[in-house]
Order: structure tokens, then C-alpha cells, then sequence
């Protein structure tokens, strides 16, 4: 499909009218080639959802959606643009939707508030931005990529983090640009049952981007409006390097989903590195034993996307269903929502 198409598409899907440009693809003709594999992965977060709740049209807003963006990431990736700009433009893309928990359409915290978390990593540079807390910026995303380049600091948190983004010029969205109808009626049921289980939803919604570029560079992203009904300025593991977010040219990167607390305990994404640097577990078998044993048996729940150096990419969750998609090193693609 041609890039004005994906153009088309995404913008139809976000309700946008901005068109979505391609000022990130890098034209320049000395870009090293380290690397003759693009590969792409997102997820749109993982939960105990049922198919049931998911009509025909429903189901194929998802799909639609997600394959677009898929898409679209990987003709930028093809045409060589750098990985870092395309997770950001991938995940702001996400952002902007209200289909997902993160940015438009973030959960709503106890006191019906928004407070928005992301985190990014350079798998060459092991650079890394991450903000927490957030509640009138439009793409946290954005924010996390400019706190890893343009400050000597990882991990800014709340009142701090918006002051930066208005050091930086990016301007304060009204927070009632996030709410959408859905996240109101969760609240509410969650609160209804509040003494049950405080935090625990059946469906997350954080959106995450991992890609390999022609250079070889791996960059993962993460964004969420945490859990609903969260509170005491609650922050999961999105936002946390090696929890929810990494990156690591001589491995793989990764962007996690679900239950923050026991993505958090594990240091999730990390040990799935870990298990392919020191003992030499493909990323497959790595991210297998992290969520389908190590998470459920602290009693969490969720998901991990991660692409390897050769382009593999792996797409693992113990819930029913992940919003995911992905394009591999071979150019192959897959888009879905249940097993
Ligand atoms: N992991 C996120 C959190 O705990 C929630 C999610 O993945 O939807 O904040």
C-alpha cells in the first residue's frame, strides 16, 4: 500500500486533520547500512477481555487501526527512517486515539483525573526518557523522548515534568481533552467494587512501539494512563526502564503491558534481556518464561512485545487478548486482538 494511502487511513482512524508527515524518513544517501532488516512491533495493551464483547465492527475498528499504524511504521522504517522517530510518531499516532489508555483515552485515576506515564529507550546508546504523573500534555510520549535528549536527566515526575515540557515550548493541553465517555462508566464500576480489588481492571490499553532500523538500532516505547481508580500518585511500570520499557542493540527491545505492580517486582523486560545476554535464550524462549511463568506466579497478568537484532519479534501475553501487531525481519505481518 502506498504511503499516501497510510496517510489517508490514519488520519480517517485518529480523526485527525492533520496530516501526518513525513519529515521523519532520512533521505540522506550516507546512512550506514548496518542492518538490511526493518522490523516493527506494537501492542495496544493486554487484558482478560472476552470476544464476545467484541462485534464484527468493533473488532475490525481494532484491527483496522492497528494495522494501519503497523503499516505505516514500517514503510518509514523501509525508507530508513531512524527508529527513534518513528516509536515517537508510531506511538503519538496511538496517543491521539481514544481506542486506547494513553494519552486521549487514558483511564481515569480515583479522583477522576488523568495522570499520564511514558518511558522510551536507545538500544545503542542505552539513552533513556521516562515522565510520570503527567496531566496536560498531549503526547507524553514526545516528553519522554525530550527528556532523553535534551536533559542530563531519565525519569521526571509530575508538577517537574510539565515545567520541563514548558522549558522545552510544548504547550498545556486542558486535561479534559482526555476524557472519553468509556473510561468514566470503568471508574465507576471499579469504584462499586472497590473493596474487592482496588487496581485491578479486566482490560488494559497501554500502547507500546518496538523497531529495528536499517542502521541496526533498536528503540523501544511505552505509553498509559496507568490503572484506573489509581491513586496516591500511583505509577506503574510504563514509565519504569527495565520494567516496562527496554532497549539493547546486543539483544532485543521490549515494551510491556498489564498488571504495572508485578511487571514492576520482576523487573520484567530487563530479565528478558537478561536471559538472552547471559544465557543465551532466543527472545522467544526469554520472553516466554517472564510472562507466561514468572508474572502469573506472583499472581499478575499481562504482556510483552519485543523485537531481537536479527527481526525477529515476539508478541506474548497471558491474558485472552492483546491489541498487537507486527512486521518481522522477513516482512511477514500479524495484527490481532485474542490467541
Ligand atoms: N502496565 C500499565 C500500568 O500498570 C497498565 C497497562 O498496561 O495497561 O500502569
Amino acid at each position: 500500500m502506498n504511503k499516501v494511502v497510510f496517510v489517508v487511513l490514519i488520519s480517517i482512524f485518529v480523526g485527525c486533520n492533520q496530516p501526518i508527515e513525513n519529515e521523519i524518513i532520512n533521505n540522506d544517501s550516507s546512512i550506514e547500512s548496518k542492518s538490511n532488516k526493518t522490523a516493527i512491533v506494537i501492542h495496544g495493551g493486554a487484558g482478560n477481555m472476552q470476544a464476545t464483547q467484541f462485534d464484527e465492527e468493533k473488532t475490525n475498528l481494532y484491527l483496522g487501526f492497528l494495522d494501519s499504524v503497523v503499516s505505516y511504521g514500517y514503510e518509514l522504517l523501509e525508507l530508513g527512517a531512524n527508529g527513534q522517530e518513528v516509536v515517537v510518531k508510531v506511538l503519538s499516532l496511538l496517543e491521539d486515539s481514544p481506542l486506547f489508555n494513553a494519552g486521549r483515552g487514558a483511564v481515569l485515576t480515583n479522583e477522576a483525573t488523568h495522570e499520564l506515564d511514558a518511558s522510551i529507550m536507545h538500544g545503542k546508546t542505552l539513552n533513556a526518557g521516562a515522565i510520570a504523573g503527567v496531566k496536560n500534555i498531549k503526547n507524553p510520549i514526545q516528553l519522554a523522548a525530550l527528556v532523553m535528549d535534551s536533559s542530563e536527566h531519565v525519569f521526571l515526575a509530575r508538577e517537574g515534568a510539565e515545567a520541563f515540557a514548558d522549558h522545552m515550548g510544548i504547550p498545556p493541553i486542558d486535561p479534559s481533552y482526555f476524557l472519553v465517555p468509556d473510561r468514566l462508566d470503568a471508574l465507576k464500576r471499579i469504584q462499586a467494587k472497590e473493596k474487592e480489588n482496588r487496581l485491578k481492571d479486566d482490560k488494559f490499553g497501554t500502547v507500546g512501539c518496538v523497531v529495528l532500523d536499517l542502521n541496526g538500532d533498536i528503540v523501544a516505547g511505552t505509553s498509559t494512563g496507568g490503572m484506573t481508580n489509581k491513586r496516591f500518585g500511583r505509577v506503574g511500570d510504563s514509565p519504569i526502564i527495565g520494567a516496562g520499557t527496554y532497549a539493547n542493540n546486543a539483544t532485543c527491545g521490549l515494551s510491556a503491558t498489564g498488571w504495572g505492580e508485578f511487571f514492576i517486582r520482576s523487573v520484567a523486560v530487563h530479565d528478558i534481556h537478561a536471559q538472552m545476554q547471559y544465557a543465551n535464550k532466543s527472545l522467544l524462549e526469554a520472553a516466554s518464561d517472564v510472562v507466561m511463568n514468572k508474572i502469573p506466579s506472583l499472581g499478575g497478568d499481562g504482556g510483552v512485545i519485543g523485537v531481537d537484532k536479527t527481526g525477529n519479534i515476539v508478541m506474548v501475553f497471558n491474558t485472552s487478548g492483546m491489541f498487537r501487531a507486527g512486521i518481522d525481519g522477513d516482512g511477514t505481518k500479524q495484527v490481532a486482538i485474542f490467541k
